[in-house]
Parts: structure tokens; C-alpha cells; sequence
């Protein structure tokens, strides 16, 4: 604590993210990223673009990019903002969207760095306690409330909520902005995205860290009316005008315009996660249904952090949270068909099946 501080420092609870480790050689299944890497064409566009170029700034509003993913959505650029990864592009959403007098609302699991964000602004929030088997229960949010949001297919749960519930959300709560965090809705979900043109509170949020194997170049985007969009565009206008470097604009441009490695690239880690999902059953996990490329399990005569522990002495990182209601569970990244079959062996060793 330094006496240097601003006020709100000395309050906040920072998010942690999943380790990176230095170590080489290890299995990393702890932080959802892509086993397969990005589109070639997305790395020779990166390559092409570091260049004496650099010397100059990139587009502020990185029109290419917002073009190519309204291209790949069916829906116009007017629609689209774009950040540094959709933790930037989420952090305006708080401020510009979610920011009232009412609290907000969601999930009581859910991604940790949402309630974050209310810290930093000062938003208030109330959690919604998900059903025993996990899902979202669309009736329990009504209440007076000052914006929504969830990720879907829900983090760490990897559990779907069907479009037909967000459209009844939708529907419920007119006055109030809907915020759809898809991170993971490539991996086997309906993204909401169509229903952005019939719903102008409701806003669409995705990331090229995680079905397009970008992590390491921070892009996320969102979807939805353009005066939501407009409100995004004066918070981050007041930010930073050129969030996204000129690397990042060429290789998203690139990673939204290769279908094929992103057709490809998803379905195997499709057809991974539905295979470990039967194997981890097989060991006597109980697995709750997923549709991202993370499954989240929990063995009934097994300790979560004791197995954790015990995977990382065989080199294999998996996330556990120590959290009221999950700490029994372990979130594991669907990593190559190799990968995943270190992970079943480990486990087999460490259950003595
Ligand atoms: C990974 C993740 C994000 C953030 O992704 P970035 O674009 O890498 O910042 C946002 N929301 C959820 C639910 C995530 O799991």
C-alpha cells in the first residue's frame, strides 16, 4: 500500500489469469487457448505488415478489420467495434453500457473478471445463482436491474444457454442492454449474432484468442446496434485512439477471412473435447455437458486441488478455483488428440483404474 495511491487503487481486486509458465515441455491445459495455432495467412499478413511502416500509426478506427468481420457475420461495419481483445472491448462495455443506477446482473459462476470491471467503476452488481445442474435460468432475472450479461456457452461451465432463452431475455428487458460474452460460441453453439438486427438492446461480444488461435495478438470485437456501438466508440475515443497496432488490424483481417483453417481447427477440437469427455466418464468424472473447448469436470471420490496438484507433479497444468460451489472441479483446455491422451494417462496412473 503506497501512500502514492489514488483512492480507488487501494480497492481494487485485480483479475488473475491462468499461468503462463516458463517451463518448457509441460501440457498446458489451464488457460483455454488453441492447440492448433492461428491461419498461416493470418502470420504471413502479420510478417508483411512489420515493415518501415511502423513509423506511422495504424488506422484508429481499424476499418479493415471491422469490414472483414462484418463480412464474415452478414451484418454492416456501422455495427461492429473492435479492441484489444474483448477484455478491452468488455471493460467499455461496463462503463459505456452497464454503467446506471440500477445493479447489474450475473451469473453467481461465471467469469471472474466481469465482477472485476464493477470494482473499477463502481458499478454495482448482484450474482444470479445458477441452477444445481449449472444452466442459466432466465426467469430468476427478473428484477430491477441496470444491464445483463453471461458468457454463453457459460466460463468456466462451458454449459449453453439455447438462443430461445436469450431471446426471451431480450424480450423481458427491454430497457436494459444484454451483453452476450461468445468467446467460446465457435466451439459448437449458436451465436446470437442474428438477432442483433430485431434487438437493439442486445449486444454480441467475441474474441479471436480462442477459435481463431490468436491470443497473443489481442483482438476481440463486438456485434450489435450501431448507436451501442457509437457509445463504445466515445468511451474508447476518450481511451485510447489506436488500440489495435498495425500487426494486429493485418492478422485478424486475415485469421476473420480464412475460413477453412477456422472450419478445420475447430472441429478437431470439437470431436477432441467430445472424445475426452467420454474418456473422463469412463474414469468416473461426472463432465458437464460442454460446448466450448474447455470441459469442466469433477470426480466424486477425488479431490479437485489434490488432483490438480498431482497432474502438475506429471507436468500437465489444468485450472482449478478455489471458489464457493466449483471447488470440487477442474477446468480442462481440450488440447490435441496427443495432449488429451497424456491428460487420460496421467489420470488413469493417479485414480489407479
Ligand atoms: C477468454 C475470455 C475472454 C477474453 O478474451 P480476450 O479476447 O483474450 O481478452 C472474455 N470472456 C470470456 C468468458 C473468456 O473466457
Amino acid at each position: 500500500m503506497s501512500r502514492y495511491w489514488s483512492e480507488v487503487v487501494h480497492t481494487l481486486t485485480p483479475y488473475v489469469p491462468g499461468e503462463q509458465p516458463k517451463i518448457a515441455d509441460l501440457t498446458k491445459l489451464n488457460t483455454n487457448e488453441n492447440p492448433y495455432g492461428p491461419s498461416p495467412l493470418a502470420l504471413a499478413a502479420i510478417q508483411a505488415e512489420v515493415s518501415d511502416n511502423l513509423k506511422l500509426y495504424p488506422d484508429p478506427n481499424a476499418e479493415r478489420l471491422k469490414q472483414a468481420i462484418a463480412d464474415y457475420h452478414g451484418v454492416s461495419t456501422p455495427q461492429v467495434f473492435v479492441g484489444n481483445g474483448s477484455d478491452e472491448v468488455l471493460a467499455h462495455v461496463f462503463l459505456a453500457l452497464l454503467k446506471h443506477d440500477r445493479p447489474i446482473l450475473f451469473p453467481d459462476i461465471t467469469y471472474s473478471f466481469y465482477p472485476v470491471y464493477c470494482g473499477l467503476y463502481g458499478i454495482a452488481h448482484e450474482t444470479i445463482a445458477l441452477s444445481d445442474a449449472f444452466e442459466i435460468r432466465t426467469e430468476d432475472y427478473r428484477r430491477p436491474n441496470g444491464g445483463i450479461i453471461f458468457p454463453n456457452p457459460n466460463a468456466p461451465t462451458g454449459r449453453l444457454l439455447p438462443l430461445q432463452s436469450i431471446e426471451a431475455l431480450l424480450n423481458e428487458h427491454p430497457d436494459s442492454v444484454v451483453v452476450v460474452d461468445e468467446a467460446y460460441i465457435d466451439f459448437g453453439g449458436d451465436s446470437a449474432v442474428p438477432l442483433v438486427a430485431r434487438y437493439p438492446n442486445l449486444l454480441v461480444v467475441q474474441t479471436l484468442s480462442k477459435s481463431r488461435s490468436l491470443a497473443g495478438l489481442r483482438v476481440g470485437f463486438a456485434i450489435g446496434h450501431p448507436d451501442l456501438i457509437q457509445a463504445l466508440t466515445r468511451v474508447k475515443d476518450s481511451f485510447n485512439s489506436y488500440p489495435l497496432d498495425r500487426m494486429a488490424i493485418a492478422g485478424a483481417t486475415a485469421a476473420m477471412a480464412d475460413r477453412e483453417h477456422f472450419e478445420r481447427t475447430r472441429q478437431a477440437v470439437i470431436r477432441s473435447r467430445d472424445e475426452l469427455s467420454a474418456a473422463m466418464t469412463q474414469h468416473g468424472f461426472e463432465v458437464i455437458p460442454s460446448t466450448a473447448n474447455f470441459i469442466f469436470a469433477r470426480h466424486p471420490q477425488h479431490d479437485a486441488a489434490a488432483l490438480q496438484k498431482q497432474l502438475r507433479e506429471r507436468r500437465i497444468i489444468v485450472r482449478h478455483f478455489a471458489l464457493p460451489r466449483i471447488d470440487q472441479y477442474l477446468r480442462i483446455t481440450v488440447g490435441t488428440d496427443a495432449q488429451c491422451g497424456l491428460l487420460v494417462e496421467a489420470l488413469r496412473e493417479i485414480l489407479g483404474d
